[in-house]
């Protein structure tokens, strides 16, 4: 139904019982009206029948009686009726004489019965003798004339009064059903000059809907109107602004996201695949469609699906490498991204380290060759030092502090030269996920034994603060006794004599956190960050002769972080105003340790702290 047939309905009905309402009204009213006017006018005139009864002479017989009814009531209009005492009639205008005694008893009828109980009664009924609609009035008669005591009645024929009444109703029907067109006619034919704007308007933002806005081109005929034609016309001009400037951003990211070499994908709230760009396709190389599906449909790498289904799920930004065909290697970085309130998606970019990973390769092999190479003149250098050591040149001090120079120099760079290989190795090859738990105490104990030497050199003690309970961890022995000793090596060289390096171990969740301390110079702020770099020495001049190679604590972080955990350094010691503190985690290993390996030997020479 269109809004104008709405509106004319809702008039119409509004019109209907505005004007049937007083149509009832009035109806109901003109009926009381007009019962009122005949039941006042029979009153009267009972009341003059009554008098010019008492007036009238004597009635010498019963039939004069009847005669003068008859002739009263032809006068009046109306019919007169006189019942005697106990019900008989004795005189009729509408009934011959003759047949009076035909008639029922009237005693019992409603007015009759008011009239004797009240001194006036009136009722509207049908009669049974004239079979017509009457009004009745009735008074008690008492020594009037000769006549008998009874009861006085007037009747006059109602259907004259409906039929009165019916003619007027129609009139007044007739009217308001003519109003009532008039009205709807001329509501329906104003209707249309509210209906043209409506549609003109209706058509200006359906244009706008379209992107094609065009003004009106003639006044709607209302000011208001007028002014939300031009509201409209300038609210569809921004909005075509606004289109055009989103159209030239889109085609601008989408010329980027094309020509980048880098692949991008949008992943929809539900973890499927929205959109990617041209490169993804050459990464993949294959021609699928990829929307709607989940990226380990398309990449087949669970880490990668691992890492979108954790950014989903509220996670922060990850970072994870797969490996395609045709050796190559990217590196994928997992951005979520809050699209609206409600709406969360996920970026994937994929960068190519494979050209990364291969010069790395290059030079990791590089190194290790190198290294490998050197290991053997190294060796030689060092027996021939040695061997010279020995030898009678060596007796005269000049040649002895040359060869031992030289044995100092070989020992140190073949420290160093097993330092890269170490490392070189650590970066190749991926540590291998430890599938038994290791007891970490074992390890400390294995690097306290190792370093007792060095310790009893500047006599230190080394205190090991450890539970009396195995700690189990996810980890390769060799490397976790690798990392402490590294740790408490570098404590030896660099804190004063006879000062304690303390070890310690605490669980913390699913973590084992392990500290070796020393009471040494510390390390000063600005190199903190930096001693984890591989070659990074404080002080080079100094460090080279206490045969540093600045490797430890590179191969340390190494294996910290290949075993999921993180190594960190606080100097000074906290509570403390001097000393290093090294720290690192390592996760605990899951479940029961059936294949876990301990010893309970402790070291000869190694203290253990009070528990
Ligand atoms: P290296 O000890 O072989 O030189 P590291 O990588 O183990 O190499 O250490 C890097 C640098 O960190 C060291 O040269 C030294 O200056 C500093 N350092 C390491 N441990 C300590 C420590 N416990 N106290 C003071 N300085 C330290």
């Amino acid at each position: 139904m269109s809004f104008r047939m709405r509106l004319l309905a809702a008039f119409w009905a509004v019109l209907v019982l505005a004007l049937a309402l007083p149509g009832f009204f009035f109806q109901k009213e003109l009926r009381q009206a007009a019962f009122g006017d005949s039941k006042e006018r029979i009153q009267k005139e009972l009341a003059f029948v009554h008098w010019s009864l008492q007036e009238h002479a004597s009635f010498p017989w019963l039939s004069d009686l009847d005669t003068w009814c008859t002739q009263a009531a032809d006068r009046l209009g109306v019919r007169i009726t006189y019942i005697a005492q106990g019900g008989k009639v004795v005189a009729d205008s509408h009934v011959p004489y003759d047949k009076l005694g035909f008639l029922d008893n009237h005693w019992s009828r409603p007015e009759v019965v008011a009239a004797r109980a009240h001194g006036f009664g009136i009722s509207v009924r049908r009669s049974a003798t004239l079979r017509r609609d009457l009004l009745y009035a009735a008074v008690p008669v008492d020594h009037i004339a000769n006549l008998p005591p009874g009861v006085l009645r007037l009747a006059m024929p109602v259907s004259s009064l409906r039929e009165r009444l019916d003619e007027q109703y129609k009139v007044l029907w007739a009217i308001l059903g003519l109003g009532l067109i008039a009205a709807a006619a001329l509501a329906y034919f104003l209707s249309s000059f509210l209906e043209r704007p409506i549609a003109q308007l209706a058509d200006l933002a359906e244009g706008i809907g379209r992107g094609q806005v065009h003004g009106l081109r003639r006044s709607l005929g209302d000011p208001s109107l007028d002014a939300l034609a031009r509201t409209l016309e300038h609210l569809g001009r921004r909005i075509e602004q606004q289109m055009k400037h989103l159209e030239d951003q889109k085609t601008r990211l989408e010329t980027i996201l094309e020509s980048m070499h880098d692949g991008v994908i949008l992943l929809a709230d539900d973890g499927t695949i929205e959109t990617c760009n041209r490169a993804i396709h050459d990464i993949q190389k294959d021609p699928r469609p990829r929307a709607g599906l989940k990226p380990l449909e398309v990449f087949l790498n669970r880490e990668l699906q691992q890492a979108c289904d954790h950014v989903l799920k509220g996670g922060a930004h990850q970072r994870v490498q797969i490996s395609m065909e045709g050796d190559r290697t990217y590196d994928v970085h997992v951005v979520p991204l809050q699209r609206t309130e409600k709406s969360r998606g996920v970026l994937l970019v994929f960068h190519d380290i494979s050209e990364l990973k291969r010069v790395a390769r290059i030079r990791r092999d590089f190194v290790a060759n190198v290294s490998h190479e050197l290991r053997t003149p190294l060796t030689a250098i060092k027996g021939y030092a040695e061997t010279l050591l020995e030898s009678p040149c060596a007796e005269q001090e000049e040649p002895r502090s040359f060869v031992e120079t030289i044995l100092r120099k070989a020992n140190h760079m073949t420290r160093m030269v097993n330092d890269l290989l170490t490392l070189t190795r650590l970066e190749s090859r991926p540590l291998p996920v430890p599938d038994t738990a290791v007891d970490a105490r074992t390890a400390v104990r294995a690097a306290v034994e190792t370093c007792q030497q060095e310790a009893l050199k500047k006599e230190m003690d080394l205190v090991v603060d450890l539970p009396n309970t195995p700690l189990w961890v996810s980890a390769d022995r060799d490397h976790l006794v690798q990392v402490f000793q590294n740790l408490m090596e570098n404590a030896i060289r660099y804190s004063i004599e006879k000062t304690p390096i303390c070890t310690s171990a605490r669980e913390e969740g699913d973590r084992v956190v392990f500290y070796v301390e020393d009471q040494g110079p510390g390390i000063r702020p600005e190199h903190q960050q930096r001693i984890f770099e591989r070659f990074y020495r404080v002080d080079k001049q100094r460090e080279t002769a206490t045969g540093s190679t600045g490797l430890g604590l590179a191969i340390c972080r190494h294996i910290v972080q290949k075993l999921g955990g993180k190594i960190w350094v606080e100097s000074p010691v906290p509570g403390t105003d001097r000393g290093a503190r090294f720290g690192f985690f390592v996760k605990k290993a899951p479940g029961s340790p059936a294949t876990a390996v301990s010893d309970h030997n402790t070291p000869h020479g190694l203290k253990e702290h009070p528990a």
